[in-house]
């Protein structure tokens, strides 16, 4: 029991040195964690379970983070299940005699197909046990499905699905089905994952025979100790995102030789660096008060990591191996042929290897002009061939972070945008660097915002360039990064990216195709959809048409048991929450039924979005990447309307 006081790693432990960590001990962890809320112990109790692993069978480590995070490889390898719930039925019920219909009574009420699967799993003989699942064997099963494509795969996965789930004792049946379903709704962030590797580092060394490093030390300086392993597994991971890098690396170097064994590299994508948006000019001016900062034109595509290695036998850049990453880590090399046959012409001979950060841009080549972000996202996603593009790119580059083996992250922006400049040409409507200025008053800001918008782009990002606050900063959203949209001056902060949980079938001219929809925000603390509001407007007819037709393969029978919101919104057909939508609302205000962010400014008191319309959809967000619970209250309390009468409040008070 990892939950247990003064845990032993190898007495506690149900599994012998050397043998497969069982699939039973990790499920053990995950109902212990599912039935904690506090972050603290979840981190606690994960890490005397990967304290086990480390010195009884570190070969596991890697498999084991892999299930508690349910990923199966690193996100640009785009491995991934998410198996539809019917075929999870069929095989739950060709192994336990139920029809589909009857375990679909029983997920609405228990809420959850795991749980449904367990009992079923529990109340069922068998005459031949098939040996017991190891975490091994599970994520190897695991990877094997999501790799079996084309005509017979279905029948295939269920096959395997069900070899997995007759094996299944106790409550691995649970987390076996919800990582098949794609989310294991334990409330597990990555950034707890990572933090119980640190803490279990620091308590049990990897590679040494001392079981508890806490013994001898007081509290505080082992407290200083675990810190200190979590910042630097959370810094290294943010560098270099790849499990299959980092933990080897933790197992064999500790924690000394980390860093050095997992810097960033071309090949591997980093978590970008995100920024705040801000409503007011002035607001950039209280910020950035006694720093340097510049201006760039904030360009409306699609983020493009840009990464070129350098040929093994060394001496050059490998165009072969060029590749571009979403702002997801995606890759997506082959959507972009046209843009990487044409390297050549943009790295000058003293580049060797880089990573580069820009925006690719529909572009108008005939008039030399940027085209509207819509039109960017009716190019085809992969495998386009060249020969078929019709939508041109220009991409625009705005940021260096890895040049000729050498990681710049760490360096201010004033010398990333000199390195920038000096190694790569540019070549108008296929290169270009990001048009920039440093502004140094409110009207050079209002000129050059002016100025963008009337370039077809959709604002500013103002950027720390020199000083301590310059450097790139990984996976953040950054305040040293603002965002300024034209449309943020006289209305809300931002627009909203909101994920689509339920619809409402269309009457009159709308009948046949949805006509309106229920948005949610996520609320990762408790890794909930929680209601944002109802929406019909912004919706072009095509657009209702081609939206009902996406969003047929994500129709669920019954809302998830983490979807929040209030029964008058009842959807007539729900959804699973997997497509993001852009939105913009006149303002945000309290609202009674509505359950957005409750609990952050009212006690029982949700927000919901006022006149709501629809702006676009993300295609580059998940939906656990939405505007999140928290960003929407900060947004409701940023409201001129609410911060004049909290500070009328307080000066009455
Ligand atoms: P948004 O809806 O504003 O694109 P986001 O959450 O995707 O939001 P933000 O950090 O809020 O990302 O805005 C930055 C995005 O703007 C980047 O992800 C990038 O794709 C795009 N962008 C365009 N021009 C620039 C630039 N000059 N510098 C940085 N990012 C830029």
């Amino acid at each position: 029991n990892p939950a247990k006081a003064n845990y032993h790693p190898v007495d506690d432990a149900c599994w012998r040195a050397g043998a497969p960590v069982p699939y039973l001990a990790l499920a053990r962890t995950l109902e212990l964690i599912e039935a904690t809320s506090a972050r603290l112990k979840i981190i606690d109790i994960l890490s005397n379970y990967f304290r086990s692993v480390i010195v009884l069978t570190p070969d596991d480590l890697l498999p084991s983070v892999y299930l508690c995070l349910n990923q199966l490889a690193p996100a640009y390898e785009s491995l991934e299940l998410g198996i539809a719930e019917t075929y999870l039925m069929k095989a739950v019920g060709q192994c336990t005699g139920r029809t589909v219909p009857q375990l679909r009574a029983s997920v609405a009420r228990a809420g959850d197909l795991g749980l449904v699967a367990q009992s079923a799993r529990s109340t069922q003989r068998t005459m031949f046990p098939a040996p017991p699942l190891s975490a091994r064997s599970v994520l190897a099963a695991l990877r094997d499905i999501a790799r079996m494509t084309g005509h017979a795969s279905v029948d295939k996965k269920i096959k395997k699905i069900q070899s997995l789930y007759i094996a299944c004792r106790h409550s691995e049946a649970r987390y076996l089905i919800r990582s098949l379903e794609g989310k294991l709704r334990i409330g597990l962030a990555e950034q707890s994952v990572l933090a119980a590797l640190g803490a279990a580092a620091a308590r049990t060394p990897p590679g040494g025979d001392c079981l508890d490093a806490a013994k001898g030390k007081t509290p505080d300086e082992f407290k200083a100790i675990v810190d200190e392993h979590v910042l630097t597994i959370k810094s290294v991971y943010c560098e270099c995102p790849n499990y299959e890098r980092v933990v080897p690396a933790l197992l064999q170097e500790g924690l000394r030789g980390l860093a050095g064994r997992c810097r960033l590299q071309p090949g591997v994508p980093l978590k970008p660096m995100l920024a705040h948006p801000t409503k007011q000019l002035a607001h950039i001016f209280d910020r950035f008060e006694n720093e340097q900062f510049t201006c760039e034109w904030k360009y409306d595509g699609e983020r493009a990591q840009l990464h070129v290695p350098e040929l093994e036998a060394g001496g050059g850049p490998d165009l072969s191996k060029a590749a571009i990453f979403s702002r997801n880590q995606e890759n997506n090399t082959t959507k972009y042929p046209d843009v990487l046959g044409r390297l050549t012409s943009l790295l000058r001979p003293n580049v060797t290897s880089c990573v580069l950060d820009c925006e690719a841009v529909a572009y108008d080549v005939v008039n030399k002009q940027i085209l509207p972000f819509q039109v960017l996202s009716t190019r085809k996603r992969k495998d386009a061939s060249e020969a078929d593009i019709k939508v041109q790119v220009c991409v625009f580059l705005f940021d260096l972070l890895f040049l000729n083996g050498e990681p710049l992250v760490r360096r201010p922006l004033l010398e990333r945008r000199q390195l920038l400049r000096e190694h790569f040409n540019e070549v108008p409507g296929e290169w270009q660097q990001a048009t920039s200025r440093d502004c140094s008053s409110l009207e050079d800001v209002q000129q050059f915002l002016e100025e963008a918008v009337r370039g077809s782009c959709e604002g500013l990002m103002v950027k720390a360039l020199a000083g301590p606050h310059a450097h790139y900063d990984i996976a953040r959203r950054s305040h040293n990064w603002l965002k300024l949209k034209k449309d943020y001056l006289d209305g809300l902060g931002d627009t909203l990216d909101v994920v689509v949980v339920g619809a409402y079938r269309g009457r009159g001219k709308r009948a046949g195709v949805f006509g309106g929809f229920l948005l949610a925000c996520y609320e990762p603390e408790h890794e909930q959809y929680q209601s944002l509001c109802k929406i019909g407007t912004g919706f072009s007819d095509e657009d209702l048409q081609n939206l009902t037709k996406q969003l047929q393969e994500h129709v669920i029978e019954a809302p998830r048991p983490y979807y929040s919101f209030d029964p008058q919104h009842s959807a007539d057909v729900w959804l699973a929450a997997a497509r993001v939508w852009e939105v913009r609302a006149a303002d945000l205000s309290l609202s009674p039924a509505h359950r957005a962010a409750i609990g952050r400014v009212h006690p029982d008191k949700g927000i919901s979005l006022r006149f709501p319309r629809f702006v676009r959809v993300r295609d580059d967000k998940t939906a656990e990447q939405a505007t999140s619970a928290a960003q929407i209250a900060d947004m409701y309390l940023a409201q001129d309307q609410v911060r004049n009468s909290t500070t009328a409040k307080t000066n009455m008070d």
